[in-house]
């Protein structure tokens, strides 16, 4: 087994939404040198394993680091968000993310990336690939961008039991059946379980031949109120509670 030193300043876990966009702001901000580690071979964090049909919930332009924008700002012309603005899908949310790693991080020569490396504790983290591992004396911060511990269907166990016989699977093995099924039964009332209910009525599967399990009702916010250009003020002031033109000055 080899051991390799490293010296930082930051030594940044989880190359996902919340440790890029850290070290984009360390990056843009101080002139220190980073290290990120991560499991996955790609930026990105849990987007690696979403199904192929996912696109975030909000506008694109709400979503990723400061120095890049995400998307263009596009209108949605078909589809259900037709007339908002657009939701960048995984793929694109991928491209985004590996972009600003190789044409912002990698190029500044401040950023060192460590993909498909775990983290062990104590600066120290090992390849998943070879008998490598790194020790690293960090001189100011070590930072823990997998707080929020994001989990996904197709990456932890379910906590229920699954009767034999029946077909189970998270949402990312649904664009891979290939003959008719009895019935669709969704499990999960969050976004991914909405996705998946989208989905099949998308594809033309009759709404009596889906069952949603939910543990309780969601909160929802129309999409519409949360908009970032001008013509969506008003629909994002009265979603905001206010309910008069006069409330807003106008
Ligand atoms: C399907 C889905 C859609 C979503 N859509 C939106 C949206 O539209 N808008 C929004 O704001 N939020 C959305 N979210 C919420 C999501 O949590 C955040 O957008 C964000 O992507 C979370 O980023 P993160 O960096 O906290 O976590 P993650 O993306 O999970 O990244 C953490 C990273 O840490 C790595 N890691 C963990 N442990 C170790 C270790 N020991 N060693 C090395 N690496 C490690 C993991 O491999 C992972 O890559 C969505 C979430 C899901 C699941």
């Amino acid at each position: 087994m080899s051991i390799q030193q490293l010296e930082t300043d930051y030594l940044i876990i989880g190359s996902g939404a919340v440790g890029m966009a850290f070290a984009d702001v360390l990056l843009t901000e101080t002139d220190a040198n980073i290290i990120i580690v991560d499991k996955h071979h790609k930026p990105g964090g849990h987007w690696n394993d979403a199904y192929s049909f996912v696109t975030l919930h909000q506008p694109s332009s709400f979503y990723g680091v400061s120095s890049r924008e995400l998307c263009g700002g596009m209108i949605d012309k078909i589809g259900l968000n037709k007339g908002l603005s657009e939701l960048a899908s995984g793929a694109e949310v991928m491209a985004y993310f590996d972009k600003v790693m190789k044409h912002t991080f990698l190029p500044s020569g401040r950023v060192k990336y460590f993909p498909m490396c775990e983290y062990k504790g104590d600066g120290k983290f090992s390849s998943l690939l070879s008998d490598t591992s790194y020790e690293v004396k960090v001189n100011k911060k070590i930072i823990d961008g997998t707080y929020f511990k994001t989990s996904v269907p197709a990456t932890h166990t379910p906590n229920f039991e699954i009767a034999e016989g029946v077909k189970f699977g998270p949402l990312n093995d649904l664009p891979s059946l290939t003959k008719p099924r009895d019935g669709y039964v969704i499990i999960g009332g969050g976004k991914t379980g909405i996705d998946a209910v989208l989905w099949l009525l998308e594809n033309q599967i009759h709404p009596d031949h889906i069952t949603w399990i939910m543990p309780r009702d969601a909160w929802l916010i129309d999409r519409k109120n949360t908009q970032p250009s001008r013509d969506f003020f008003h629909p994002y002031y009265r979603g905001a509670g206010y309910s008069s033109r006069s409330d807003c000055g106008s």
